[in-house]
């Protein structure tokens, strides 16, 4: 932020005022709702000062949710996709306001959700009467009935009133691990009318999904033949420190450390004594403690231990490698066969490559960058293998790749499988137990489960690849701007911290580029919104243009972009972009008949030349992007 310019831009009133804003959750005795203090302080001892009020509300709060807004105005951010409470106040020096709003408690499972979940269960049971499943269907259904109950108990004992916002939080998390196990009950349960009813239509359970276990069945053949190892992976650890930097005082050192987007509050699973806190507005965890005693140059570790969340599940990448090969092989006898094998092969070897991912239990920021780049390049190739699908699809109607199709693979082990898989309660237990230990905890040992489990997983028919397409599919909801591709505002700013830390670490400049497209409002005012939505495509196409493999693009909101550039110093950081604004000039859209032409504004900005701290950084990017503005546009400033 340039603290000379005569006007202040928009952006660094809002971040000030988000910073000042304090939310606290407190004791509400009566009804499901919880209580936000929000307040502001005028920090000057002299002067009486018109202070904004603004704090956001937590993420999937809407309207509807807000029983009092204390006397607050109520405002939704659309780049942000979320609501917020403001007022301007008068304040006295060193005066402070405090409002309180309250919201519904929106971190509780409807018990009256969970009754319906029982109905449907007794309706499937229903089903199985005088079958042999009767018996293991019994069993299920006590297990879900517990499950319940564990649900509603400990839902109870966490509610608002009784614990902390954080632990209150958690325990909803945990609820929602307890229900999606539930789900997978349920599962078990629709497989089990769907063998009886051959059809499997009378309950709504797809071929397609028999189909899609099968892909997983091959996927395990594939395992154990290659000797891949589908364990869980081991809980990771890392360490934090602080040191007194001071040689001769004792000092109180406050702690606050934010974990990575990934970890959820059930994923801490040992915080070396520190707290946990729960940031609304980033809608990320964080360790910490208010203060810490330490001596002259002392300093103090902190290990911690964390689920792993930053590896890619194996055996979705072995289902991804048989049903490319699937794909191709049903491709095989149109023209341009050989084009479609490449895709294939090409395919084949960089899954293998994702494949060889080692396992750690030491977190480092390479394992998380490591991590989210394999994630991005495993979804360029699921497009890959999408558009391998559509060709089939679209290519004649013979030979479409049917759930039937699909199967054929591993048709002639089918029966023999589903034979074993239906023997009754001990089957079901032995593979409850081992679909557990491999998905949540544990390491899996002997052979002979393999063989149940495979056999078990064609019969349920649940562990489908549809199954990791979904676990994945909401993990990169999170990642990327789903208009443009480009990263998300929560991730591109995480990546930024990151990379100001491997920059801090290695001694590396790294900058930033902020960009906003001059006049857009005009285009979506006079052409409409859903040109302005592909005209925001393909400027991210053509920022590309002038990037490195290695920069990054995220869409900060609305028209606006950022652009990380790991170890570019500010010259050549207002090199990019110039080139960029270049290309972006340059650049005909075509839309339908039409051609638009546009121009960005651009302003860079450089850790560590500019600030250390990467909320400066950005709002001196941001300020430099002003500059640009009120030069007319179209070009590069730097701050
Ligand atoms: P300036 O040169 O000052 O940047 O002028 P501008 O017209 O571009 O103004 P500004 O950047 O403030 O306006 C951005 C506009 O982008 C406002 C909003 O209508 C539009 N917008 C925000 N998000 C979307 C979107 O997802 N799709 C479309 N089509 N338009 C969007
Ligand atoms: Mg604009």
């Amino acid at each position: 932020m340039n603290n000379e310019s005569p006007r202040i831009p928009a952006h660094f009133h809002k971040i000030q005022f988000v910073l000042a804003g304090i939310i606290l959750l407190f004791v509400t005795p009566l009804h499901a709702s919880v209580k936000l203090k929000v307040s502001a302080s005028n920090p000057s001892p002299f002067q009486e000062q018109v202070v904004p009020v603004k704090s956001y509300l937590p993420k999937g709060i809407g309207p509807q949710d807000i029983i009092n807004a204390g006397g607050l105005t109520i405002g939704y951010d659309i780049r942000k996709g979320q609501y917020y409470v403001y007022k301007e106040v008068v304040l006295a020096p060193k005066e402070m306001a405090v409002y309180q709003v309250e919201i519904n408690d929106i971190w509780l499972i409807s018990e009256a959700d969970l009754e319906k979940q029982r109905a449907y269960i007794n309706k499937l049971t229903d089903r199985l009467k005088n079958s042999q499943y009767a018996k293991s269907v019994q069993k299920l259904i006590g297990e879900i009935d517990e499950s319940i109950t564990i649900i509603i108990n400990h839902q109870n004992e966490n509610l608002i009133e009784k614990v902390s916002a954080v632990d209150h939080i958690a325990a909803y998390e945990l609820n929602t691990e307890t229900l999606k196990k539930i789900k997978e009950d349920i599962d078990i349960i629709e497989s089990m009318v769907m063998t009886l009813s051959k059809t499997g239509a009378v309950v709504g359970v797809s071929q397609d999904q028999a189909a899609q276990a099968c892909l997983a069945q091959e996927a395990m053949r594939y395992a154990d033949i290659k000797g891949i190892a589908l364990e869980t992976p081991q809980d990771v650890r890392f360490t934090i420190d602080v040191q007194n930097s001071s040689d001769v005082d004792t000092q109180n050192v406050p702690l606050r450390y934010y974990l990575a987007q990934e970890v959820g509050a059930n994923d801490i699973l040992d915080s070396a004594g520190l707290n946990v806190g729960f940031d609304f507005e980033k809608a990320v965890h964080y360790l910490f403690q208010d203060s810490i005693l330490l001596g002259p140059g002392e300093k103090k570790i902190f290990d911690i231990t964390l689920r792993n969340k930053w590896v890619i599940d194996k055996l979705y990448l072995l289902t991804l490698k048989v049903n490319s090969d699937n794909v191709a092989l049903a491709l095989g006898s149109r023209a341009g066969f050989e084009k479609f094998r490449q895709r294939n092969d090409e395919i084949q070897s960089q899954l293998d490559q994702l494949l060889k991912a080692k396992s750690f239990t030491e977190l480092t920021e390479e394992h998380i960058r490591t991590f989210r780049n394999n994630h991005q390049q495993l979804k360029n190739i699921e497009q890959e293998i999408a558009k391998l699908e559509n060709m089939v699809i679209t290519s004649n109607g013979a030979g479409v790749v049917t759930a039937q199709a699909r199967e054929r693979l591993c048709e002639e082990k089918r029966d023999q499988k589903i034979i074993a898989a239906a023997k009754g309660p001990e089957i079901i237990k032995e593979f409850k137990m081992a679909a557990g230990t491999i998905f949540k905890g544990k390491s899996l040992k002997t052979t002979t489960t393999w063989e149940l489990i495979i056999g078990i997983i064609i019969f349920l028919g649940f562990l489908s690849s549809a199954f990791y397409y979904m676990q994945i599919r909401e993990q990169k909801v999170v990642m990327l701007d789903p208009l443009t591709g480009a990263f998300s505002r929560a991730y591109i700013l995480e990546r930024f911290r990151e990379e100001l830390r491997i920059s801090q670490n290695t001694g590396t400049k790294c900058s930033l580029l902020v960009m906003d497209i001059d006049k857009f409002k005009s285009i979506n005012d006079t052409y409409g919104h859903a040109v302005g939505d592909t005209i925001l495509k393909e400027f991210v196409i053509t920022i590309r243009k002038g990037l490195r493999a290695t920069d990054l693009v995220g869409r900060y909101g609305g028209d606006e972009f950022l652009i990380i550039l790991p170890t570019s110093n500010k010259e050549r950081a207002h090199k990019i972009g110039e080139g960029i604004a270049k290309i972006v000039q340059k650049s005909v859209i075509q839309i339908e008949k039409q051609t638009f032409k546009i121009t960005t504004s651009i302003g860079t900005a450089t850790y560590p030349d500019d600030s250390k701290v990467p909320e400066d950084v950005f709002l001196k990017a941001d300020g430099a992007m002003y500059q640009t503005k009120r030069r007319g546009g179209n070009g590069v400033s730097t701050a």
